[in-house]
C-alpha cells in the first residue's frame, strides 16, 4: 500500500514524542496540518508565525520535548527566522518544518521559493531537506534529538510540496527508532569537593539560578541544598521559582550588593552574558571565584575564568554537593557579615517598593498595578511577562514559586513573545495542570506586536488573563494633553515621538470582537474587580486594560548597564 510523504512526517513525529504543533497552514502544508492531526498530534492554528514559533519553542521549554512550528514556504518560513533565533539564544529546544516550493519548479521562479534550508542553517542546530520520503523518518529522529540534546535548541526540517506529496510504498519506510533519552550526565567527584572547599572557605558565598537549571528540573535538589546550607541565592529572570522567590535565603531584592560582594560565585544553569553584566567589574568584584556548571563545555570560561568549571547536568551536581557539604556540616550562620549585609539591603529595597506601591493615587504607578496584581492572582500562576519598564519592575513584585512559571523576553530580549508563550503555558496547563492559570502581564507596546492571537486564545478556549499595563508608550508615553500639544501644527511625522503610542488605546475592546467585554481600569479598587472576574472566566482568554500615569518609571539604577563602555 502507498503511503505519502505527510503521513510519514506525522508518524515520525509522533514516533519522535513531539505532541503539540503550533503552525499558519497554506501552500503546500494544509494536507500536512490534517496528517498531523489524524496522528493525534495537538495542532493548534495561530495568526503570525513567528507567534506560532514562539508558542512552539515555549511548548518545548515547559515539557522538555520541542514542540513544532509549521509554516508555508518563503513569507511563511521567513517569519519564523526571528523565532529560531530565539529559541536558539534561549537554548531552548523547538523544531521548525516549513513547506517549500515543488523541486521541479525550483530556479525558474517556483511560488515562495527560497533557499530555506541555507536561510535557517546559522539559527539552528541541524537543519535538512530530506531527500525523498523514505528518508523522513531519519531526519525527524534526528532532528527532534538535536534540538533537545545538550544545551537545547532549535531544528529546521524542509518540505517541498513534491516531498510531502510524494508516495511510496508503506513496506520500503524504515521504521525508526525512538532513541533513548541521554542519561544525565554526572559530575567528576574531584570537582564536586573543590566546589565544596570552596563554598565552605567563603566569606560571601552566593548561588545564582539560572533557566538552565529549571530546564534541568533540579528544583528538589537545589530546594534541598539552600535548605540546608542556608546559601543566599538569587535566580536569573526565568531561574525564578526553582527555588521559590518566597524562600528566606531568596536575595533579589538585595540583587546589586550580591553580585558586587560576593567572593565565591556556584552558577547553576546561567551564562555570564549580558544579562549577568559578563561576570565582570565593576558589577561584580575582580577576584571572585565561579564554579560554573553547565550542559554545555563550549560555555566554560566564556568571559571569565571559572575557578571550578564542571561539565554536568545540574540536578546530580546539586545533588553530590548537597551531600559534601553534609558531610562537612556546613551551614552559612544566619548571624554572618553576611547576611547581616543582605539583610539590610533587602530591607531598604523593601521600603522603596512599599513606599511606590502604596501610593495608589491614580493615574497609578507601574508599583501600585503590580502589587495589586500580585495580591489577586492565584500563588500558582504561569507568569509570562515582556515590556521594558512592565518586565522589569513585575519581575521583583510578581513572584515565582514553581520552578517553569516565568516566561519572558529571555536572554535575546525579544518583545513579541508574549502572546504566543501564553498560548502554549495555556495548553500545558489545559493538559497537564488543569486548575492553573496563565497570567500575561504585558507593556501596551510589547501587547501590539501579536496581539492578534487574542483570537487563537478564544478559538481554542484558553482562559490567558492577559493584563496590559498602558503607559501610551515605548519605556514610556505621553498624557493626552501633552500629546496634543506636540502634533498641534505641521507634521505629525516629525512631532511625533518614536516612543509615543496613541494615548489610552482601549486594547480591552478587543474582546468585543467575540461578542464580550474587557476590563479598563484605572484605579486599585478596579484591578482588583477585573482580576476577580477574570479568574472566573474559564473558557476564554480575558483583558484587562490599566491605564497608569504615563510617566511612571523604576527605580532609579545604580549602574547604567547598556551604555556601560569597555572600550
Ligand atoms: P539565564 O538566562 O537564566 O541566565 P542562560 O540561558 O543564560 O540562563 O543559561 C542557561 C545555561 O544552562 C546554558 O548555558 C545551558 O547550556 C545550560 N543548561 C541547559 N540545560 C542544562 C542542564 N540540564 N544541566 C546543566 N546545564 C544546563
Ligand atoms: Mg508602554
Amino acid at each position: 500500500m502507498g503511503i505519502d510523504g505527510n503521513t510519514i512526517l506525522a508518524e515520525s513525529l509522533k514516533k519522535q514524542g513531539v505532541e503539540y504543533v503550533f503552525g499558519i497552514v497554506g501552500i503546500p502544508v494544509i494536507e500536512t496540518s490534517m496528517a498531523f492531526q489524524a496522528a493525534g498530534l495537538k495542532y493548534i492554528g495561530m495568526r503570525n508565525e513567528q507567534a506560532a514559533c514562539y508558542a512552539a519553542q515555549a511548548i518545548g521549554y515547559l515539557t522538555g520535548k520541542p514542540g513544532v512550528c509549521l509554516a508555508v514556504s518563503g513569507p511563511g518560513l521567513l517569519h519564523c527566522v526571528g523565532g529560531m533565533a530565539n529559541a536558539q539564544v534561549n537554548a531552548w529546544p523547538l523544531l521548525v518544518i516549513a513547506g517549500s516550493c515543488a523541486e521541479d519548479h525550483e530556479g525558474i521562479g517556483g511560488f515562495q521559493e527560497w533557499p530555506q534550508v541555507d536561510s535557517s542553517r546559522i539559527y539552528c542546530k541541524y537543519t535538512a531537506r530530506p531527500p525523498s520520503p523514505r528518508l523522513i523518518p531519519l531526519h525527524v529522529e534526528k532532528a527532534v534529538r538535536l534540538a533537545s540534546a545538550g544545551r537545547p535548541g532549535a531544528a529546521y526540517l524542509d518540505m517541498p510540496g513534491t516531498l510531502l506529496m510524494g508516495e511510496v510504498e508503506e513496506e520500503k519506510v524504515p521504521s525508526l527508532y525512538n532513541a533513548e533519552t541521554v542519561k544525565l550526565a554526572h559530575p567528576d567527584p574531584a570537582l564536586v569537593s573543590q566546589a565544596a572547599d570552596l563554598l565552605a572557605g567563603a566569606k560571601r558565598p552566593l548561588i545564582i539560578v539560572g533557566k538552565g537549571a529549571a530546564y534541568a528540573r533540579a528544583e528538589d535538589a537545589l530546594c534541598k541544598l539552600v535548605d540546608e546550607t542556608k546559601l543566599p541565592f538569587l535566580p536569573t529572570p526565568m531561574g525564578k521559582g526553582v527555588v521559590p522567590d518566597a524562600s528566606a535565603h531568596c536575595v533579589s531584592a538585595a540583587r546589586t550588593q550580591a553580585l558586587l560582594k560576593a567572593d565565591v560565585i556556584l552558577l547553576l544553569g546561567a551564562r555570564l552574558n549580558w544579562m549577568l553584566h559578563f561576570g565582570q567589574a565593576p558589577r561584580f568584584d575582580k577576584d571572585v571565584k565561579v564554579i560554573q556548571v553547565d550542559i554545555s563545555p563550549e560555555e566554560f570560561h566564556n568571559s571569565v575564568k571559572s575557578e571550578v568549571a564542571v561539565h554536568s547536568d545540574i540536578k546530580p551536581f546539586a545533588e553530590a554537593l548537597a551531600q559534601k557539604l553534609r558531610e562537612k556540616k556546613f551551614a552559612l550562620p544566619p548571624s554572618s557579615e553576611w547576611w547581616q549585609l543582605l539583610r539590610e539591603k533587602q530591607k531598604a529595597n523593601a521600603e522603596f517598593v512599599a513606599a511606590q506601591a502604596n501610593d495608589t493615587s491614580p493615574p497609578l504607578n507601574y508599583f501600585a498595578v503590580f502589587k495589586t496584581v500580585q495580591a489577586a492572582i492565584p500563588e500558582d500562576s504561569i507568569i509570562v511577562s515582556e515590556g521594558a519598564n512592565t518586565m522589569d519592575i513585575g519581575r521583583g513584585m510578581l513572584l515565582n514559586n514553581k520552578p517553569r512559571h516565568r516566561l519572558d523576553a529571555g536572554t535575546f530580549g525579544t518583545m513579541g513573545v508574549g502572546p504566543g508563550f501564553a498560548v502554549a503555558a495555556a495548553m500545558w496547563c489545559r493538559d497537564y495542570a488543569p486548575n492553573k492559570r496563565v497570567v500575561c502581564v504585558e507593556g501596551d507596546s510589547a501587547f501590539g506586536f501579536s496581539g492578534m492571537e487574542i483570537e487563537t486564545m478564544f478559538r481554542y478556549k484558553l482562559p490567558v488573563i492577559i493584563v496590559i499595563v498602558n503607559n501610551n508608550g515605548i519605556y514610556s508615553g505621553f498624557d493626552k494633553e501633552v500629546m496634543d500639544d506636540i502634533q498641534a501644527d505641521g507634521d505629525v511625522t516629525q512631532s511625533t515621538p518614536p516612543t509615543a503610542l496613541s494615548v489610552q488605546v482601549r486594547y480591552e475592546k478587543m474582546m468585543e470582537m467575540f461578542g464580550e467585554t474587557g476590563h479598563l481600569c484605572h484605579t486599585v479598587e478596579e484591578i482588583q474587580v477585573a482580576i476577580k472576574a477574570a479568574i472566573a472566566v474559564t473558557d476564554r482568554p480575558s483583558i484587562i486594560n490599566i491605564l497608569i500615569n504615563p510617566s511612571s518609571s523604576r527605580k532609579p539604577q545604580a549602574f547604567n548597564w547598556l551604555t556601560e563602555s569597555k572600550l
